[in-house]
């Protein structure tokens, strides 16, 4: 008799790929475990075994396998049950998803890059004969490939000598390392409570006549103190009293100053005491019983929670339910490098329970996490993760919470498997039996359609915000108007102005919202009109005055700003539209005694220049801060009083089917970071369309109206939630290929799927780095069969590719389009 295996490989093949094994081996694998096989003319694979047979493969050979890796499966049943629905939901390979779901370290090949580890081995024997040639490889030379290491060898198949020198630490595989991020802790000074009375202070300062540096330290320290109320810094202390921190250090031991930080929850998890759940107030305890209720007779229940209404309390309940029933529990977020807050919130409250997984991670944290969940260990109770934590191997999960439902950022856009975390989690928990959670301010028209309309999700709603504190004042300011009656200051309202400086005047924060970076996004000649346009991509130029360059936000191209037209050679050079550089600049200009700070992508590269703004923010260094959407995703800020939106109608206008939806999202997530503690907060939206519809559901908290409008459109265009979307993305640098191309693939779709077809059509920017692109979108009616349509379009997608002027063309699938 004869053994086979089906195995996924990690390239994008169509099908799984058959290998012959011994009757031996076919006792001992099983589904889940990774083997080295043979794969084209020279290359070694690590593949994973699918399925375990007798069936030989008709059109080719089955060639043996080289080895077998692992000793047990390091991918569980479920895992390989949601791989199967994601190739078939999100048309791709298994290969694809292969690739995104294990770490690499996991999957060595041929072109791997391999390299040396600072472990300092006290002793070559540890390692075996083979194992020590390539160590020694590595000392001369610091990077090798997988393949030049089979050629030291003198061996075909070496990755199971990497993966024992992996294991043991001694080489590595070349990624990027992400450090973890340590705020800076402020050090702030207050008089002790004891001396605050007049005359407490006059005997302080008489006992003091005797040290009149001390003496001279408290008078400067009341001089600081008069011209503020902000708290005062240590550092400035010094600087003002010329003293030192020697000097500042007595007297907080002799108790009449008293140190403190303004954050102090910032401080990582190192070990210690963990803090009591905090009580519910009673509407989140009605809430959470209602969740509760849900989770009764459905699997996945929809949270509608205003912002700041201590949705994560909540969240935080559920999780200490699951783990005493020693579940494992999903946290998914849309954006981990903005969520330090939340990592030390949930650290004080489960202490080492608590891992976090994200793609930046090093391979080794990685792995160590990922083994970890495999074996149900403690340490990986509760996983915080952004999309990619959806593959990791749970055994036994209980409970996934998806905060910020809504966000964009659960769409992988590129490469394939172009999934939705958001709703492969959903899946992922049901193959588990679990719960899912799916929490928002302002819920997707698609999860507030299934939970409200449809049933397909159970709802509960959170419409007070913790405190009582009331949302955001919301005011609609006529830029129109203001223009006409001059009572703008370049791109600032009156209004604004006014009450910028009052909060100021208060030692409140203020938030700037402006959703486009650079200084102006169009240059334009006003002799003849030209403005200048990326050589790669159609699009003009954005104009970056910082640094005096003209950048294009495609492809990163940048030259430095004209003098004079490119076109005509006059100076008469204009910029229309303003971004966050600007904003930034003027400021500067109205309030000059302000600190401002920008976040937006140029302001934010470094590795943790999102914690860096956040943190000075947050420890009020900075009064006004200037951002694009990154300021939007569930940020905590205690002080801020006021939010501006500088112009709300470029997002309005955008061509998109879900610009409407996404600009009520983006305005009252902002205009939610306002007022979250005590007082009030305020929110004033500057727009040449006050009577938009959008903007007055704004101001009104009409999440309800904004729903049932956009639903209408959606039923009337035939768009998601009511159709299910399939972009289809033609690319290639040629455009009449990319056109003809085109034309041909959407006449074959509309063989098949008739008037469902929209397109071809060039998005607005057609032209990406040189390569055009051209859409056709698929209306597919949601009880259409998945696996009939993938079918079609693969079977269309193969016909189109056998023709020979087609071939070099990309064709990029992508179901529910974002
Ligand atoms: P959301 O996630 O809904 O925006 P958060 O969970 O961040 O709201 O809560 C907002 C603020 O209120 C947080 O600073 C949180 O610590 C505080 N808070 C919420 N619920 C409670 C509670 N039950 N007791 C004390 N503080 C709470
Ligand atoms: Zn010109
Ligand atoms: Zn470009």
């Amino acid at each position: 008799m004869e053994f086979f295996i089906d195995v996924i490989l990690p390239v994008p093949l169509e099908r799984l790929f058959t290998y012959s094994i011994t009757r031996a081996e076919s006792e001992f694998l099983k589904a889940g475990m990774r083997v080295a096989v043979p794969f084209g003319k020279s290359k070694i694979y690590t593949a994973l075994v699918y399925g375990i047979h007798q069936t030989k493969p008709e059109v080719y050979e089955a060639k043996p396998i080289h080895q077998i890796l692992d000793e047990h499966p390091i991918i569980t049943k479920h895992q390989i049950k949601l791989w199967d629905w994601i190739s078939k939901y999100y048309i791709c390979t298994h290969g694809d998803v292969l690739r995104a779901a294990l770490p690499s370290a996991f999957l060595l090949e041929s072109e791997t890059i391999i390299s040396k580890t600072d472990l300092e081995l006290a002793d070559d024997s540890q390692l075996k004969d083979d194992e020590f040639l390539v160590y020694e490889a590595l000392y001369h030379q610091s990077a090798l490939k997988v393949q030049e290491i089979s050629n030291i060898l003198d061996k075909k198949n070496v990755l199971p000598v990497l993966k024992r020198l992996l294991d043991k630490e001694v080489i590595k595989i070349d990624e990027e390392i992400y450090e973890k991020y340590r705020p800076k802790l402020v050090r702030y000074v207050k008089l002790n409570a004891t001396y605050q009375s007049d005359s407490a202070l006059e005997t302080l300062l008489n006992k003091l006549s005797r040290a009149p540096k001390q003496r001279d330290i408290i008078l400067t320290f009341f001089s600081l103190s008069a011209a503020t109320t902000k708290p005062i810094k240590v550092s400035e202390l010094i600087e003002k009293s010329k003293s030192t921190t020697t000097q500042i250090k007595v007297l907080i031991e002799k108790e009449i100053l008293e140190a403190f930080h303004i954050q102090t929850d910032r401080v990582s998890y190192s070990g210690g005491q963990t803090d009591a759940l905090k009580q519910l107030n009673e509407h989140q305890l009605l809430a959470l019983e209602n969740i509760k209720n849900v989770f009764k007779t459905q699997k996945v229940c929809l949270l509608h929670g205003v912002t700041s209404s201590g949705k994560t309390e909540i969240y935080v309940k559920l999780i200490a339910e699951a783990l005493e029933k020693g579940q494992q529990i999903l946290y998914l977020v849309p954006e981990i490098a903005l969520t330090t807050q939340l990592v030390s919130r949930l650290q004080h409250y489960f202490g080492a329970k608590v891992s976090v997984f994200h793609s930046k991670y090093s391979l080794n944290e990685r792995v160590e996490v990922w083994h970890n969940v495999l074996e149900n260990s403690d340490k990986a109770q509760i996983i915080l993760g952004a999309r990619s934590s959806v593959f990791l191997p749970f055994n036994n999960l209980g409970l996934v919470i998806v905060d910020e439902e809504h966000e964009q950022s659960y769409k992988q856009f590129d490469p394939a498997p172009r999934y939705h975390a958001r709703d492969t989690a959903i899946v992922l928990a049901n193959l588990h039996g679990a719960h899912t959670l799916l929490g928002s301010a302002t819920p997707s028209v698609e999860s507030f359609f299934n939970a409200t309309m449809e049933h397909k999700y159970g709802f509960v709603a959170l419409s007070r915000r913790y405190n009582d504190v009331m949302l955001p004042e919301i005011e609609l300011i006529d830029i129109k108007d203001k223009h006409k009656r001059k009572r703008m200051k370049g791109h600032f309202s009156d209004r604004l102005i006014e009450e910028m400086t009052e909060a100021l005047e208060n030692n409140y924060q203020i938030i700037l919202f402006q959703n486009r970076r650079g200084y102006s996004p169009i240059v334009e000649c006003n002799t003849c009109g030209h403005s200048p346009q990326c050589p790669n991509c159609d699009v003009s130029l954005t104009y970056h005055q910082y640094k005096k360059q003209l950048r294009c936000h495609y492809c990163g191209y940048h030259m430095s700003m004209l003098i004079s037209c490119m076109a005509c050679g006059s100076t008469d050079m204009d910029s229309k539209g303003f971004g966050t550089e600007q904003v930034e600049k003027e400021v500067n200009l109205l309030f000059p005694e302000a600190k401002v700070a920008r976040m937006d992508l140029d302001t934010t590269r470094g590795k943790h220049g999102y914690e860096r703004i956040i943190t000075a923010f947050e420890q009020q260094e900075v009064d006004i801060l200037v951002g694009t959407q990154m300021l939007t995703k569930g940020l905590d800020f205690r002080n801020v009083k006021l939010v501006g939106i500088m112009n709300a109608d470029n997002m309005l206008n955008f061509p998109d089917f879900r610009a409407h939806e996404r600009s009520y999202q983006l305005m009252q997530q902002v205009a939610g970071r306002a007022g979250r503690t005590k007082e009030r907060g305020k929110v004033l939206i500057q727009t040449y369309n006050p009577y938009h519809k959008i903007l007055q559901q704004v101001s009104n908290n009409d999440y309800a109206g904004m729903f049932k409008e956009q639903l209408d459109e959606r039923y009337n265009f035939k768009y998601p939630p009511i159709y299910r979307l399939i972009k289809i993305t033609l690319k290639h640098q040629d455009y009449n290929k990319v056109n003809e191309g085109a034309e041909w693939l959407a006449t074959a779709l509309r063989q098949v799927f008739k008037q469902h077809v929209l397109g071809p059509e060039f998005p607005p920017v057609s032209r990406i780095r040189n390569q055009y692109h051209k859409n056709i979108l698929l209306k597919i009616p949601q009880n259409q069969s998945l696996g009939k349509t993938k079918e079609a379009i693969l079977k269309i997608k193969n016909s189109f590719s056998s023709v020979k002027n087609f071939r070099p063309i990309r064709v990029i699938l992508n179901i529910d389009n974002y």
